[in-house]
């Protein structure tokens, strides 16, 4: 018996990280950063795409600092750039995240007086430190600045984030003064603030590194940036079955859709699983060549089934177009850019 993973047989789901957007996207952000340089936030499997297919473009187009939240990713980061180059959002919790960062090489983004004393204790080292500076998520306050915790840090890059750099508001501007007025007392290498959006607030909010996660992927944050990001996934599925159904059949659970007349209708695969929520259900089509094939009936958990009627040369085994336009507020059903794309199903990413 061998021990070569046996290869997976043609998978009936793909998404398409359209690599050659992704580096421009890079880039174009990296550019819009100086004097600063661009980093990139690759949490959640690289917001849904997956740290596989992005991570290598990432570092290929020459970015060198990227950010995940847990350090449950940072391996499969690692895989790809040295650890030193990845950042944990979240920082360390207790002495097991200690021991992990020194083991791996990767750097914590310390949040508080006690990961910072939790770091220092157990060995100390380069660390990454986040400013709270209105956002209220995580990161110490301007009045702890100068705590003793503090001062004992190691620190390459000072950060913090932006609450709306996606509006126009009096706030970007007051969270980017206090960032600075710390950074007179601080002792720290870089400093960054702008996540995607920020970046299109302009060279004020640059700093020396910026972190984009949603622009790289496609999303486009604030009118700014809508001519220059390039939109990066595709989402394809296959149709497993055709089939004939009769004026007064119904189609998938509780019979949501009935004929009306005789048609011809594919099922194809996939489903609420893959991130193609029960929202995107009847009012809704995929696409084929240009031309709309309407959902019928409820979605499932791996499958929905569509009107052929404009695609009558369609068959079982035949590709048809899921649409993912992150942008499209249509598609987008009420969710976020965001989640449209970090809802992605892992199913789709193992191909
Ligand atoms: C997720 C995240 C980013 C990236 O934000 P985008 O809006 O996706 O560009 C940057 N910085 C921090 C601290 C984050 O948590």
């Amino acid at each position: 018996m061998s021990d070569a993973p046996l290869p997976l047989p043609p998978s009936s789901l793909r998404l398409t990280v359209n690599a050659d957007a992704l580096g421009a996207n890079w880039r174009a952000l990296d550019g819009m950063s100086r004097p600063g340089r661009a980093g990139a936030a690759v949490k959640a499997d690289a917001y849904g795409l997956g740290v596989d297919a992005c991570v290598p473009v990432l570092r290929d187009a020459g970015c060198r600092e990227f950010f995940v939240a847990h350090w449950s990713e940072v391996a499969s980061v690692a895989a790809h750039v040295p650890a030193q180059q990845i950042a944990v959002l979240h920082g360390p919790q207790n002495e097991a995240d200690c021991a992990y960062a020194r083991a791996l090489g990767a750097v914590p983004v310390i949040n508080s007086l006690e990961q910072a004393r939790l770091w220092t204790a157990t060995g100390g080292g380069q660390c990454h430190l986040m400013l709270d500076t209105g956002i209220n998520r995580l990161g110490i306050g301007p009045s702890e600045a100068g705590d003793p915790a503090i001062a004992a840090l190691d620190i390459d890059i000072l950060m913090s984030h932006l609450a709306s750099a996606d509006e126009t508001t009096a706030m970007n501007r007051i969270q980017a003064e206090l960032l600075a007025e710390a950074a007179q007392s601080i002792s720290h290498h870089r400093l960054s603030l702008a996540n995607s959006a920020g970046i299109a607030l302009g060279p004020d909010f640059a700093c020396d590194l910026t972190r984009p996660g949603l622009a790289l992927y496609g999303g486009v944050p604030r009118a700014e940036l809508a001519a220059t990001i390039r939109p990066v996934v595709r989402v394809e599925a296959r149709i497993l079955q055709c089939r004939r159904i009769a004026p007064g059949e119904g189609v998938g659970y509780n019979a949501a859709f009935i004929a009306g007349s005789h048609m011809r209708v594919g099922t194809v695969s996939i489903g609420y699983a893959d991130g193609f929520l029960r929202q995107r259900g009847p009012g809704n089509a995929l696409i084929h060549d240009g031309r709309m094939l309407p959902i019928l009936g409820k979605v499932s958990m791996d499958m929905v089934v569509v009107d052929l009627a404009a695609a009558p040369d369609l068959a079982a085994g035949d590709w048809v177009t899921v649409p993912w336009e992150i942008n499209d507020a249509v598609q987008q059903k009420g969710l976020s850019a965001y989640e449209m794309l970090t809802l992605v199903g892992a199913r789709l990413r193992r191909v």
